[in-house]
């Protein structure tokens, strides 16, 4: 069961401060299952195969509702997935990142790569997309300590 799934309650009790810093890049597929799913499309095209979702004017991921869960759960994308475990793309090198926040003293090692290796399999321009073109990542995460691996 990822992560995300088996501590929704650490994540609404944080009251979800993931959903509200960004909205993930996702793959054509993962669009294609959110509508076909029943949602509202709120994507839009950044390059071939990478969508963005776009945030509401508050920065909120338009999926999250007012107690904090996320709309669409059962088809989210594979980055939320794994979240709080982070791919990361720097100096032209794949790595993992794991924020240090209420979920990281609860994660197992088997669990934490488990994950790791979830996080691995994201197409390398999801992750490009969310290092290099995003400055939101870079900025609103700063206030997180990270462990590398
Ligand atoms: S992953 Fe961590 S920081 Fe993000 S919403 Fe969940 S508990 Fe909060
Ligand atoms: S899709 Fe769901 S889990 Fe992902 S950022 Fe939006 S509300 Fe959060």
């Amino acid at each position: 069961m990822p992560i995300s799934q088996r501590f929704l309650g650490v994540c609404n009790g944080c009251k979800a401060l993931c959903c509200t810093l960004l909205s993930p890049p996702i793959t054509e597929k993962e669009k294609h299952d959110i509508l076909k799913a029943g949602f509202e499309d709120h994507f839009t095209k950044i390059i071939d195969g990478v969508y963005a979702i776009k945030s509401r004017d508050n920065g909120n991921c338009p999926y999250l509702k007012e107690d904090y869960s996320c709309e669409i759960h059962r088809v989210k994308p594979t980055l939320c997935k794994v979240w709080p475990v982070i791919p990361r793309y720097q100096n032209n090198k794949r790595g993992i990142i794991v924020i240090k926040c209420p979920l990281f003293p609860l994660i197992s090692k088997k669990e934490f790569q488990q994950t790791k290796k979830e996080a691995e399999k994201i197409p390398l321009p999801i992750v490009q997309h969310l290092w290099n073109i995003s400055p939101v990542m870079k900025q609103k995460y700063k206030r997180f300590e990270y462990e590398k691996f």
